[in-house]
């Protein structure tokens, strides 16, 4: 069956499509600026295998547009993969908030539609244009079956001692106000890769997703215990833009000091702090490690903050779940960043997490970077996010 993957964000559309016989990636593009009006054009990007990027600027006021024009490259005769849109079998989408309804992957339907609207209040950032997608597709593709896939479903594992915050109780009843978690197809991909890897099934790995938006999670036995993001994406690690964990009273003081209103506070927290706010450098990692390179000190101050926080959860999840067999590290730092890598793991040793300067300044993509007789094996594996949803979405459509 031929998949297609839909990551439909507030501006943009993602897609991919999978050939499901082989697993094979046929095609994957992106639009950008989706709706958004200015001197710049709309754009569309895909790449296929083997053949050269494709690159077109368009007017695209909106999803459906910007799906019809997905499927218009995907379909034409010189740049695209498919015959014709019927040989589509299915289509998946990742949806971020799943809430406490979906502990698993759904095949959407009306009431299913109405449960991520009504999941809308935790993420209004990325639910309402996830529906966008989703309504899209329906219009265009009425009878091709969607299946949504959450970012949160892996975590609904979470024991309440992890999930629950030490607020008073009725919030949790009232607003379902707990601790959620986000990356969840990284974490279970990744995880499973290593558990492959290392060819058994019953381990405890702490897998570490450093991109624009970081996570940690720990995974026992195939299942995640704790993970380091919250009620919203902000907790945690230090992030591109994003604080992570905070005193919370903080808040309040900063709305005396500064006599700022709650949306500018949560603007700062989302925007202008993490990896930005320490540094005043930048946002992306490869700024910062060149200006730490250059003596920049704000910039060291950033990496050093951001590889401690790192440490401190492996360390904090090897004791939640009494044990570790492996480290994971994925997304753009996790997976390029060998000084990040090597500074998150400094002093555990006393973990057993030891690993190989060469082995990991060397080679690409997924592989051991352990030490020699290191007793918990270290792994970079670069996460395939989209390729989880493809394999949900068959596994729901086939049932
Ligand atoms: P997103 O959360 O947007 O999916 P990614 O997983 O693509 O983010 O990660 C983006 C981050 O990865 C940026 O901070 C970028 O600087 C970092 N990154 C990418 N390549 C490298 C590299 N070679 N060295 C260090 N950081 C890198």
């Amino acid at each position: 069956m031929k998949i297609l993957v839909i990551n439909s964000g507030s501006s943009s559309l993602k897609y991919q499509m999978f050939d499901m016989a082989r697993e094979q990636l046929m095609a994957k593009g992106e639009v950008q600026r989706v709706g958004i009006s200015g001197s710049e054009p709309a754009t569309l990007t895909q790449q296929v295998p083997g053949r050269d990027p494709y690159k077109i600027a368009a007017d695209i006021p909106d999803h459906k547009i910007a799906l019809k024009l997905a499927i218009a490259t995907l379909t034409d005769p010189d740049q695209g993969v498919l015959a014709e849109l019927s040989e589509i079998g299915a289509v998946g989408h990742r949806v971020v908030h799943g809430g406490e309804a979906f502990t698993h992957s759904a095949r959407i339907d009306d009431r299913v539609v109405r449960a991520i609207q009504e999941c809308a209040g935790l993420a209004p950032l990325h639910n309402p244009p996830n529906l966008s997608g989703i309504e899209a597709c329906e219009q265009i593709m009425p009878d091709v079956p969607q299946v949504a896939v959450f970012d949160t479903a892996f975590h609904s594992t979470l024991p309440r001692h992890a999930y629950l915050y030490a607020i008073p109780y009725e919030w949790y009843e009232k607003f379902r106000a707990r601790r959620y978690g986000f990356h969840g197809t990284s974490h279970a991909y990744v995880s499973q890769r290593a558990a492959a890897l290392m060819g058994e099934g019953d381990l405890k790995i702490v897998t570490c997703h450093l991109g624009n938006g970081s996570s940690v999670a720990a995974v026992d036995g195939g299942r995640s215990m704790d993970t380091s993001m919250g009620l919203t994406p902000v907790e945690g690690l230090v992030m591109g833009t994003r604080c992570g964990d905070l005193d919370p009273a903080l808040v309040v003081f900063l709305t005396r000091w500064l006599n700022a209103d709650i949306d500018q506070i949560d603007q700062w927290l989302n925007k202008k702090s993490g990896l930005l706010g320490l540094s005043g450098v930048g946002s992306d990692m490869r700024d910062i490690l060149q200006a730490a390179s250059e003596g920049c000190e704000r910039a060291e101050i950033a990496l050093e903050v951001f590889c401690y926080r790192v440490r401190k959860y492996i360390g904090a999840y090897a004791a939640a779940m009494g044990g570790l067999d492996a480290v994971v590290f994925t997304a753009g730092i996790g997976e390029h960043s060998p000084p990040v890598r090597a500074r998150a793991c400094e002093g555990l040793g006393f973990l057993g997490v030891a690993i190989d300067p060469k082995k990991n300044s060397a080679g690409r993509g997924e592989r051991d970077i352990s030490a020699e007789g290191a007793r918990v094996r270290t792994f970079v594996v670069p996460t395939n996010e989209e390729l989880v949803i493809a394999r949900e979405t068959l596994a729901i459509v086939e049932s």
